[in-house]
């Protein structure tokens, strides 16, 4: 898209994308994004007003990953029609939005009923899952897709308890409800719904390398102010 041609960098300034992942070069880890082989597909849906080239992660979690496809967008008629094939809904989990501790989870990822609830068979309600369908965006426009898409209740209700906050640290002014990148997010779940820690591993090592870029683009920060104050001030000296 003609849009995605340039954006502005931490300083302000209008540079130069890449095609890929939307980020200003310098911050593109690409070539570090091999995409993994994933038996479990991935769906991120991206509400069109979310604007964070620098930090956002939803292109760089989709090219991370061989089965998996990005759409931004309000709404989709079905879950097949946003994944682009015939899928059964039912055999599809959605990151529920509602806070870990609501369903109080004590697994790293908790399968739900409709009614907030933990799934009485777990092992079986998780083992069934084709796909996973991840909102990107802020707290409220991810919110917003999901009451606009009123197919997402067809899904399972999937909520994760991460043991360790997001690599954003302070980064990020607005952090989602459970606190990880969408790449986090996903991440977590298919290491732990395929049993491969080494999916987790892999993409936070990317997702490290981006966030040591954007922390080096950075302009230096002004000298503290604060150091002069510490100064003692010179003893009058005695008339
Ligand atoms: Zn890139």
């Amino acid at each position: 898209m003609a849009t995605e041609a340039a954006a502005k960098d931490a300083a302000g300034v209008e540079v130069e994308t890449c095609p890929h992942c939307g980020k200003p070069l310098a911050l593109c880890v690409c070539e570090y994004a091999k995409p993994i082989e994933n038996r479990i597909a991935v769906l991120v849906l991206q509400h069109p007003q979310e604007q964070d080239k620098l930090l956002g992660t939803a292109r760089l979690t989709v090219r991370h990953l061989a089965n998996a496809s990005f759409k931004v967008g309000l709404s989709w008629p079905s879950l097949a029609k946003a994944v682009g094939r015939p899928v059964d809904p039912k055999r599809w989990g959605i990151l529920h939005l509602g806070s870990a501790e609501d369903a109080a989870p004590t697994a790293p990822v908790t399968a739900l009923e409709g009614d907030g609830s933990p799934v009485a068979n777990q092992k079986r309600a998780l083992a069934d899952l084709e796909g996973i369908i991840l909102l990107d965006g802020s707290w409220s426009q991810a919110k917003t897709l999901w009451w606009r898409n009123p197919w997402v209740l067809k899904a399972r209700r999937i909520v994760i308890s991460p043991a360790t906050p997001s690599l954003y640290g302070k980064l990020r002014k607005e952090p989602r409800k459970a606190g990880l990148s969408t790449l986090e997010a996903t991440a977590f779940l298919l290491a732990h719904l395929e049993g491969k820690p080494e999916i987790e591993k892999t993409m936070l090592s990317t997702f490290r390398r981006m966030l040591q870029r954007y922390r080096d683009s950075l302009p230096p920060p002004p000298p503290a102010p604060a150091h002069r104050q510490r100064r003692p001030r010179p003893e009058p000296s005695p008339q």
